[in-house]
């Protein structure tokens, strides 16, 4: 058994660095579609590996480039090193990152935008005429009988055993289809990906997925669907690709030490399902409506190796632990030393692995970090190749990094790699990838905005995380933006209960026995922790309550970044730009724009061969596609959104 001895390693050499360089990166996940005009399906196209080798034969993209001037006409810096392309899961997808990492200057900022474009215009200098990078979530018709890619291959392959896609729709690459293989086999069934259907006027009700196959004898796992895996009225998919081939939009900071790193992770964290509503694009699956916004745990489902004892569908007799949730969901631990982390905060079903969390505590590392580590290798490494396992080398990070990789949480703190001088890392990977780059940069500038005031005013938004998981459930709701409540701190200043608590503030917290950490610390008397955060709308959050309705008031996250760019000395064209961007965010939250997920929920059922019947059938969808593109060219030409049709302007206003 791989013991933590990697990790023990990496985090001894690391844990010392200082005053490295406040950095961060944005990566942007693209679907590779075939459309043209004649053509009335659009496809996707599994060329991703011929691309990503175009790519890396082109000699000029070796060398450096000059993005256009940003849309406020500021100048970018002179060159810069060419983008970098990376595979993903599906062999539809490609991801791109900048060539390096951002700095801290503001000005920089604006160079994510010009950035982002190039990126997409080279991806497209590299694919064939009827190829385009588009950045929605997911294909709408992915796993349509019939036809759905370019090349079609027949289904029910060995690897993935699907009824709806082959094997060949993921990434060749030995990792990706043993790591499918490895979960579906680990389950000891395929997984079951069920996302409830939206319904519409003539959706029939109760309703079964019409494309669901009750008659196939090819493999043990064809009995799934006879033993109850596909309930009605929901969509029914059952491969790891319905999941991990959905884009989203993630980003890296770097912290100057682990200290900064491991505030950095906890303060984001429980910003994350804010962000997953506010950024909300998946209303579709596999051709039918959804009745859900986004992608999350969708792809939860699609990775969750889980077996039938570990799900508590069994008792414990070969497997070690329940385990509560999936290897993809949010994450499960605080990691921060910082006294306002009360213990009430921390998750109570929290589970593991102690002898892990021993050799940890042993190898001198702190309780809380030993904790988050020892619950990430509870986890099976479902993807270590046999020659690997016998020695282990300890200048190296593959194991940990295999077990790491393969934990998909919202949050992931990165340690610094063994060859090399980057330092601490913290990823904040909810977001849903955005239309346009002009929303991508827009949500990148405005986390990287929000972290900055995070760490200049030393915000606290602390809550408890069974919390920030309620909350990750109620960002999928329809429309969950605008029509739902979040629990969220009320005082990001204090770490007391707020104004408005009224009563309690120096009674001890119930159960607690009075030999609790938090209750140890010298500062002002806390109160009961429900005292410190309430329901508030993504409205509030982001834009503040109004004054004349709730005295003193939560400010708002954009106020307060508002209040922080006025503090630092900013210049004109950059302030211009950037508030274009919170502009962006100011409206998806008071509802003025449309999230994705709504613009193209309401493009269907707008559209004329739509049936009210939750069906997004060829026609419909080649239609939606063909307006994402149109909306990429116009963005490409620098000429705005609108007069676009097909109520973009709902989407995107007067940007
Ligand atoms: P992963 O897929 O494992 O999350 P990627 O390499 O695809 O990692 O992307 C990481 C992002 O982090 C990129 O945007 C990259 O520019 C950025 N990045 C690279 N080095 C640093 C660093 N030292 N600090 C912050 N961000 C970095
Ligand atoms: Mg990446
Ligand atoms: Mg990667
Ligand atoms: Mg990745
Ligand atoms: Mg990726
Ligand atoms: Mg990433």
């Amino acid at each position: 058994m791989l013991g933590p001895g990697q990790l023990l390693e990496i985090w001894n050499k690391a844990k010392v660095k200082e005053r490295d360089a406040m950095l961060w990166g944005d990566e942007v996940e693209y679907l590779v579609v075939t459309y043209s005009k004649d053509d009335p399906k659009v496809l996707l196209s599994l060329r991703q590996a011929d691309i990503l080798a175009a790519l890396a034969g082109d000699k000029d993209l070796a060398k450096e480039v000059t993005p256009p001037a940003s849309p406020g006409g500021t100048k970018p810096k002179d060159k810069y090193p060419s983008p970098v392309f990376h595979p993903e899961f599906g062999r539809f997808m490609l991801e791109a990152t900048p060539g390096q990492p951002w700095g801290i200057d503001f000005k920089e900022l604006l160079h994510v935008e010009p950035d982002m474009k190039l990126r997409r215009a080279i991806a497209k200098d590299h694919m064939l005429p009827n190829e385009y990078p588009i950045t929605l979530t997911t294909f709408p018709r992915i796993g349509c009988p019939g036809v759905f890619t370019e090349p079609h291959y027949p289904v029910s392959g060995p690897k993935l055993r699907s009824q709806f896609v082959p094997d060949e729709i993921a990434n060749p690459h030995i990792r990706f289809p043993t790591l499918a293989a490895n979960i579906r086999s680990r389950r000891g069934r395929k997984v079951q990906v069920n996302v409830p259907v939206f319904r519409d006027e003539n959706t029939p009700w109760p309703w079964k997925d019409p494309t669901v196959n009750y008659d196939l004898h090819n493999w043990p796992e064809d009995d799934d669907v006879r033993n109850g895996a596909a309930p009605d009225n929901f969509i029914h998919m059952d491969a790891m690709a319905f999941g991990m081939g959905s884009c989203c939009l993630q980003i890296t900071f770097q912290a100057k030490n682990i200290t900064e790193g491991r505030k950095m992770y906890d303060q984001l964290s429980p910003l994350g399902p804010i962000l997953l509503a506010l950024t909300a694009a998946t209303p579709i699956y596999k051709g039918f409506l959804a009745d859900t916004d986004v992608r999350w745990n969708q792809i939860s489902k699609a990775v969750d190796d889980r077996t039938a004892e570990e799900l508590g569908e069994k008792p414990l007799q070969n497997d070690r632990w329940r385990i509560p949730k999936s290897r993809y969901a949010s994450n499960s631990t605080y990691i921060s030393e910082d006294p306002r982390l009360r213990e009430e905060y921390l998750d109570p079903n929290l589970v593991i692995d102690p002898e892990i969390k021993q050799q940890l505590l042993d190898g001198g590392m702190d309780d809380r970090l030993a904790t988050h580590f020892a619950h990430l290798f509870i986890r099976d490494p479902i993807v270590i190749f046999n020659e690997d396992l016998e020695v282990l080398d300890l200048s190296k990070t593959d194991h940990f990094e295999n077990i790491q990789s393969t934990n998909w949480q919202h949050m992931r703190f990165k340690p610094p790699p063994a060859d090399n001088n980057i330092g601490w890392r913290v990823e904040f990977r909810p977001m849903e990838i955005q239309i346009t780059d002009f929303e991508n940069a827009a949500f990148s500038v405005f986390m990287v905005l929000i972290t900055r005031v995070i760490l200049s005013f030393d915000l606290n938004f602390y809550i408890p995380i069974t919390k920030v998981d309620e909350n990750m459930e109620t960002a999928h709701r329809r429309d969950a933006v605008l029509q739902e409540k979040f629990w969220f701190r009320r005082n990001l200043f204090s770490s007391r209960p707020s104004r408005g608590s009224g009563s309690g503030t120096n009674t001890p917290r119930s159960g607690g026995g009075g030999n609790s950490r938090a209750n140890s610390r010298p500062p002002s008397p806390v109160g009961p922790v429900e005292d410190e955060y309430k329901l508030m709308t993504v409205n509030e959050i982001i834009n503040g309550e109004e004054e004349e309705e709730v005295e003193g008031g939560f400010p708002g996250l954009i106020p307060l970044v508002e209040s922080y760019l006025d503090s630092v000395n900013v210049d004109v064209a950059t302030r211009c730009q950037l508030a274009r961007y919170l502009d962006l965010i100011r409206k998806r939250a008071n509802g003025e724009l449309w999230t994705a997920a709504r613009w193209i929920r309401e493009f269907v059922r707008g559209h004329g061969g739509y049936k009210g019947d939750s069906v997004v059938s060829e026609e419909v969808n080649k239609d939606l596609v063909g307006k994402v593109i149109e909306i990429g060219e116009r963005e490409a030409r620098g000429e705005g959104f609108k007069g676009l049709g097909g109520g973009v302007e709902r989407l995107l206003g007067g940007f």
